[in-house]
């Protein structure tokens, strides 16, 4: 798929969950959170649920957090805007920022799975325990598996995994956070590596784009 039929694709399912999906969650969000970034992305970040910030501005990651994950984007020569895409396990907002519960992450799921299908990244970066126990559907937990790419088949895709500790406990520890610039410094070579092995993904003859490919779906 060329880059603008991939936006416009992600473009049609962030109106199809639509700002009154229903979901167990309806009652206290302000915003649905889609996701948001390079819909042509070959690097895509999964993080838990939005928070406070998030939920005002129906946007992943605008909070300490984020403002973290953009300066270790920005440590390796990216930007959320034009390298990655970004969502959520869930889409909506958690009372009081409490854990996932099994029946919201089962509710979710299928969105972020077509997310990953419309994206189709080389790369996942999943943030933290749920992300990645979903997303690689073990239960190892973040702290045994952290910085070790895995092979994985997500949404039907063959997709390298590379878990990370979420930045929000990165702020919270400093070693944490020590270990969060040193898996990010390889994401690169990861990238790199999974680009020389496959062929990009716009196929042959396909159409130049005739728009920029950012998806920022919330400032149109
Ligand atoms: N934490 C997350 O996991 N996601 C966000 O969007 C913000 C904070």
């Amino acid at each position: 798929m060329d880059a603008e039929r991939r936006r416009q694709a992600l473009v049609a399912l962030y109106e199809q969950l639509g700002p009154d999906h229903e979901c167990p969650l309806k009652a206290g969000r302000t915003n649905v959170v889609f996701g948001m970034g390079n819909a042509n992305a070959d690097l895509m970040f999964v993080g838990e649920a939005p928070g406070f910030h998030e939920d005002q501005q129906g946007k992943p990651f605008v909070g300490r957090a984020g403002q973290l994950l953009d300066e270790l984007l920005a440590g390796i020569g990216m930007t959320r805007k034009d390298d990655a895409f970004i969502a959520n396990v869930l889409k909506c907002r958690p009372p009081g920022n409490r854990d996932p519960q099994p029946e919201e992450i089962d509710e979710c799921t299928p969105w972020l799975m077509r997310q990953v299908q419309l994206v189709e990244p080389r790369v996942i970066c999943t943030l933290g325990n749920f992300a990645t126990k979903l997303i690689t559907q073990s239960p190892v937990g973040i702290t045994k598996c952290c910085g070790t790419p895995q092979e994985r088949e997500v949404a039907g895709l063959a997709v390298t995994v590379y878990p990370l500790f979420h930045p929000a406990a990165a702020l919270r520890t400093p070693a944490v956070l020590q270990r969060l610039r040193e898996d990010f410094s390889r994401i690169p070579d990861l990238l790199a590596k999974q680009r020389a092995e496959d062929p990009p993904h716009a196929l042959v003859g396909d159409a130049a784009p005739a728009a920029p490919p950012q998806l920022d779906l919330f400032e149109r």
